[in-house]
């Protein structure tokens, strides 16, 4: 259309939360990210998700870097304090405000057992439906109710509200919001506010076009595409991909051994061998041959992902040890 605004220069993120060493898994994931932005010469900006400030632990950004810069991945910013969600309360603080002066969240008092854990990223299941309790409130209700407790807040869902989307990697998505989730927490009773609108307050401030992220959080994109609605903006293009597994089928994590970063490279592996190896394992090459990221920027194609989660058993650890 003539006039209109040319496209945004491509942007995605690696979005890592500082609450234990990364491993085999959040590497893959960040890879792919990675090698998407830089196939289509695009910027990527790392961002520190430790909202939950009392999870995240001590010196993990450094850490973070480390394991990354190990893994040949940089990004174009500066990892300056308003790059750590931490430091970013007041600008949530000002979305939560429009939100309430739109009439789109309300104060929610059910009980801190429910709320407990929306400041991290909902890997998996993300618990009930919420029946809509505290929506019926009046305001005099609220008042009243507001004396005995801070309220948590949730972002109304009215009924048949179906976000359908085309995930480039996951394919076709179609989700009635409110018979998945129902109205969510947007904020939490002590002022935290959930993953849910500080990823999506973030991703627009900083100029997201692109998420690449597991799919553990496939189920969260609708309610982030809900939120970009209410502020008026275009969401960011996604794509989910899948996890490695441990051996048990499980989400890697702690227990399965070995998969940590830190204790590979300590191991004395070849990042090229394990790059190459991800690289595999997803689809990018035909073959575990070595490769640096930089190497895999041509061999990048979102197409070739795979769709099946990686199973991450002996055979692979020992692949690893190997060498
Ligand atoms: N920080 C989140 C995590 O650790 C990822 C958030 C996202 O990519 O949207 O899982």
């Amino acid at each position: 259309m003539a006039g209109s605004e040319p496209p945004p220069r491509p942007c995605g993120r690696l979005a890592p939360s500082p609450t234990g060493y990364l491993h085999l898994g959040n590497a893959r994931s960040f890879l792919l990210a990675w090698l998407q932005m830089r196939n289509m010469g695009g910027r990527v900006i790392l961002r520190i998700e430790d909202l939950d400030t009392q999870r995240a632990a001590p010196n993990a950004a450094q850490q973070i870097v480390r394991d990354l810069c190990w893994l040949g991945l940089d990004w174009d910013n500066q990892l300056t304090p308003d790059y750590f969600q931490s430091n970013r309360f007041p600008m949530y603080q000002q979305a939560l405000a429009t939100l309430q002066e739109r009439g789109l969240i309300y104060p929610c008092f059910c009980s801190r057992k429910e709320l407990r854990s929306i400041a991290s990223a909902p890997h998996g299941s993300d618990g009930p439906i919420y029946p809509g309790t505290c929506r019926q409130l009046t305001q005099a209700q609220q008042q009243q109710r507001s004396q005995e407790k801070s309220p948590a807040f949730r972002c109304k869902v009215s009924q048949g509200t179906v976000v359908e989307q085309h995930d480039e990697v996951a394919g076709l998505q179609r989700e009635d919001v409110a018979q998945t989730t129902g109205d969510f927490i947007v904020a939490r009773a002590d002022g935290v506010v959930s993953y849910q609108l500080a990823v999506v307050v973030d991703d627009l401030a900083m100029g997201v076009t692109h998420v690449l992220r597991g799919d553990d959080l496939l189920g969260s994109a609708p309610r982030q595409i809900l939120l970009y609605r209410t502020f008026g903006a275009t969401p960011p293009t996604f794509a989910h991909v899948p996890l490695i597994l441990g051996e048990d089928g499980v989400r890697l994590a702690k227990r399965h051994g070995a998969v940590a970063l830190r204790e590979l490279r300590e191991s004395g592996i070849n990042a090229k061998q394990l790059v190459g190896w991800l690289a595999w394992s997803c689809g990018i090459l035909d073959r575990p041959e070595p490769a640096t990221a930089m190497e895999l920027i041509g061999e990048f194609s979102l197409q070739s992902i795979t769709r099946e989660a990686t199973w991450l058993d002996a055979s692979a650890l020992s692949f690893f040890s190997s060498r």
